[in-house]
């Protein structure tokens, strides 16, 4: 019965969009208390929810104080090219070293493989009846395989440049790192996705990991290290960052 005398909720919602610093942002009035802000997937629209009564003025003057947060997670949006799940369908786009390419799928009867044509095409011969599932693991084989022959190269070339070596090095798919090595067992996990980005991304990664064999915390003789064999390390770390993924 004590609901009966509650305050009734005013659920009445002004919605209004103001321009702070080239972005535009809607603002929605409504009965709360305090302000909320929010970047929203998935091309980084900016959204603030505000108590009614407070004025423009305000709510103007509490985005201007959080523009630096803004910006960068509006960025990280507009950086990050749109993931949505593969098909692997005839025209569909994928990236390889950092390339993007069209896919074609190719019925063939033979032993299923993958070929890069006309340095546009990525050529999928299957079988005929071959569902998703099936491309799918024809064309996560092939990128294993490509990054196998890529990696290996680049850790002959940096454990000889940096005087290291680890153990050794695997591929696998990862959902937060680009990378990651145990120091004590000197072994690195590279991940697959780094297949779809320019090699010296995957270069960069490489020489990353490795590093962690000379120092074991990013501390400053980490980056001198990097500083060192890399100079150029930051603008790839930059680069790879857009995809959300980390570099450990
Ligand atoms: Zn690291």
């Amino acid at each position: 019965m004590f609901k009966f005398f509650k305050k009734k909720r005013d659920k009445t919602v002004i919605k209004s969009e103001i321009i702070v610093s080239n972005f535009n942002i809607t603002v929605f009035k409504k009965d709360i208390k305090n302000l909320h802000l929010k970047v929203l997937p998935p091309d980084g629209k900016v959204r603030v929810s505000a108590p009614k009564r407070m004025d423009d003025r305000s709510v103007r003057f509490f985005i201007t104080s959080k523009l630096p947060w803004i910006e960068k997670h509006v960025n990280r949006f507009k950086e990050q090219p749109r993931e949505t799940p593969r098909e692997y369908v005839a025209g569909e786009s994928h990236y390889f070293k950092g390339q993007r390419y069209l896919l074609n799928v190719i019925e063939y009867g033979g032993k299923p493989y993958i070929a890069i044509n006309n340095k546009k095409y990525i050529d999928l011969y299957v079988k005929r009846d071959a569902d998703l599932e099936k491309k799918k693991k024809v064309f996560l084989l092939w990128q294993r395989e490509e990054l196998t022959k890529e990696l290996s190269g680049i850790f002959i070339k940096w454990q000889e440049i940096m005087g290291v070596s680890a153990k050794e090095w695997r591929i696998k798919q990862m959902k937060t790192k680009w990378g990651t090595c145990n120091t004590s067992a000197k072994r690195i996990w590279i991940n697959l996705e780094l297949v779809k980005k320019p090699v010296y991304c995957i270069e960069y990664i490489v020489v990353h990991e490795l590093a962690h064999l000379i120092e074991k915390n990013h501390s400053k003789r980490f980056t001198a290290v990097m500083d060192k064999f890399i100079p150029q390390w930051r603008s790839y770390k930059k680069e790879l960052n857009g995809s959300f993924l980390n570099i450990a």
